[in-house]
């Protein structure tokens, strides 16, 4: 049997029956890998810990037909503060389930796993707010697999640095005032409750660019208004969840909280 080295973030983890589950890492070299821990729920386990999702590992695994198990693994990073808290376990498992939508199988995913990995150390060391962290991640993340949008100018006349902008969820571009009140009559749009289109003033206009350019380590190293805060939250959600089509159980039960 042939073993292969791994670094790799516990991103699900399923029951099987009473002694033995199924994870599934997010690694760099080989993007989504399922892999089966035997008799790993007995407290005994020397792997126990080692599988609990948010743990980010070095494993040895060895492949038996369709799946991977497990002969060893050291932990680099067990994230263990974020099970300290309610609001930031659920929150870590929405950010969970979003990485694993998002990463393939047997593709390197060296951004989609830095990003997590720095949103969760995030997450369970308080370095911004949590709604801050997510926003960015969402945001981050959109455009790390593919979904940059626009940024760089009015798509209309070409101004650069407009004090108000609207941007549309799916177009990837931005409209200033001035072109999209000539363009769409968004005063309909941007009340109802779908949400197509959100306002951007220029701060926060700067912070998406600031986003979707740079370091996946720097990306909490920007400001925003407190008073701006909730529409771009808002609109990072909203961005996200339309270009990958999908709703997530997890996200709900976060802003239940
Ligand atoms: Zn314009």
């Amino acid at each position: 049997m042939v073993e292969l080295k791994v670094n790799g973030l516990v991103i699900r983890e399923i029951n099987l029956d009473s002694t033995d589950k199924m994870f599934t890492l997010l690694t760099d070299e080989f993007g989504r890998m399922n892999v089966v821990a035997k008799g790993v729920k007995n407290v005994r386990s020397h792997f126990l810990s080692s599988t609990q999702l948010f743990t980010y590992a070095t494993f040895i695994l060895v492949r038996l037909k369709d799946y991977y198990y497990i002969n060893d693994c050291t932990v680099i990073e067990n994230n263990y503060d974020i099970r300290l808290d309610f609001k930031k376990l659920a929150l870590s498992t929405y950010i969970c389930d979003v990485l694993y939508e998002v990463s393939r199988e047997n593709l390197k995913e060296e951004n989609v796993l830095k990003l997590g990995l720095n949103t969760l150390y995030a997450i369970a060391k308080d370095v911004k707010e949590l709604s801050i962290i997510k926003a960015s991640f969402e945001f981050k993340i959109a455009c790390e697999i593919g979904y940059r949008p626009d940024l760089i100018k009015c798509r209309n006349c070409g101004e650069e640095n407009p004090e108000n902008s609207y941007i549309k969820v799916l177009d990837g571009f931005f409209l200033c005032e001035k072109c999209n009140s000539m363009i769409q009559n968004t005063t309909d749009i941007v009340d109802n409750n779908l949400q197509n289109i959100f306002y951007m003033s220029f701060s926060m206009l700067c912070a998406l660019r600031y986003l979707a350019y740079c370091k996946i380590s720097r990306f909490l190293s920007y400001n925003l208004e407190d008073s701006e805060q909730v529409i771009f939250c808002n609109f990072c959600e909203k961005y996200l969840l339309s270009h990958i089509e999908q709703d997530f159980g997890t996200l709900e039960f976060y802003k239940s909280l």
